[in-house]
């Protein structure tokens, strides 16, 4: 399939970006190039094959794995300053997010994670510290529910750190993948968890509802609809899977309060408008947005060890034949709600 971490870029400027004399320079490609493999190594001696699914590991020019007949792929891409702030988030939290979003990305589907390339560019002020900190934070995710790292590419440039991470991932046994696009009015809309505040955090600590996701399917069978992982919003992937059903989505603002984050209502001070428009607008929830059949009845317990991060359902609304998302206040009264959460690309036009 996919795979082989491969090298790469050589550093052959000084820390000041001076050019080097030429015997110097060929010292320092020749370390530079040594310590990335260095790291190549560290870092395929670590994921030592211990699963009969990998058939070529990390080391060669392509990864091969064994997979069932149906395999899914998702790619991320994050780059600093966008998706995280290297400023501030450590390269081990930086990691775990890098595979942590694509991991959220399988609970929205409903299907299980099983390998994982992992491409980086690292800036050239990072030396193997901060490289083998990002590879181990992704690498306890990993652990964390059982992916395999199979595979990669790792250079180094003048440019803020760049971390891309595809995953793929096979249906659990007699679950179909659930897609964004089987809502039916009627459906009664829930998520997963709190919505709100979670750049004071939770952006890059949040739990990929994986275990969640594949309760919900064992549950509800046929009757659990559509799903996706909140990223953008609640507003932006409110309309995503209205749009991608064919029908829309009303939202009780008061079951809006009641999937608020203590972030989020921290951040509104009380202001009960306010904690709407963060539980609607604010993105990066990663808890998961679906729809099942209105007799359905209420999602299952989902025992998690860590009780900080278990999942609260919360039934948020309904979907109509009407389409669009729209709020129905206490008094009943409908307003239409824009997609007003994180869009790529035009916020920073
Ligand atoms: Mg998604």
């Amino acid at each position: 399939m996919v795979g082989g971490f491969r090298h790469v870029l050589v550093r052959y400027v000084s820390h000041t970006g001076q050019p080097l004399c030429a015997a110097i320079q060929s010292q320092l490609m020749a370390e530079t190039r040594k310590s990335e493999d260095a790291l190549i190594e560290w870092i395929r001696a670590r994921s030592v094959a211990r699963d009969a699914s990998i058939l070529l590991g990390i080391g060669d020019d392509m990864a091969m794995v064994r997979t069932g007949p149906e395999v899914l792929l998702t790619a991320d891409m994050l780059m600093d300053g966008v998706d995280f702030d290297s400023a501030r988030h450590a390269p081990d939290e930086i990691g775990r997010k890098a595979l942590a979003v694509s991991l959220s990305d399988c609970a929205a589907m409903a299907v299980r994670p099983r390998w994982a390339v992992v491409s980086v560019a690292l800036p050239d002020a990072w030396g193997m510290a901060e490289a083998r900190g990002l590879h181990t934070g992704i690498e306890r995710l990993a652990e964390e529910f059982e992916v395999r790292i199979v595979g990669g590419d790792t250079n180094s440039w003048k440019q803020p750190l760049v971390i891309d991470v595809t995953v793929l991932a096979e249906p659990w046994a007699d679950i179909a993948p659930v897609t964004r696009s089987g809502m039916r009015p009627g459906d009664a809309i829930w998520v997963s968890g709190p919505l709100g505040g979670s750049l004071s955090g939770h952006h890059m600590s949040f739990r990929p509802r994986v275990r969640e996701a594949r309760a919900l399917g064992a549950h509800y069978g046929n009757a659990l609809h559509a799903m996706l992982d909140l990223s953008d919003g609640l507003s932006t992937d409110g309309h995503r899977m209205a749009s991608a059903s064919g029908c829309g989505i009303i939202l009780e603002e008061r079951q809006l309060h009641e999937a608020a984050s203590d972030a989020a209502k921290e951040a509104a001070r009380g202001d009960l408008e306010a904690i709407v428009k963060h539980v609607l607008d604010d993105g990066e929830d990663f808890e998961l947005l679906f729809a099942v059949a209105g007799d359905a009845g209420e999602p299952p317990a989902v025992p998690n060890s860590d009780g900080a991060r278990a999942a609260r359902f919360v039934r948020i609304g309904v979907a109509t034949g009407e389409p669009g998302l729209r709020v129905r206040g206490g008094d009943g009264t409908l307003r239409d709600v824009e997609a007003g959460g994180w869009q790529h690309f035009t916020e920073r036009a």
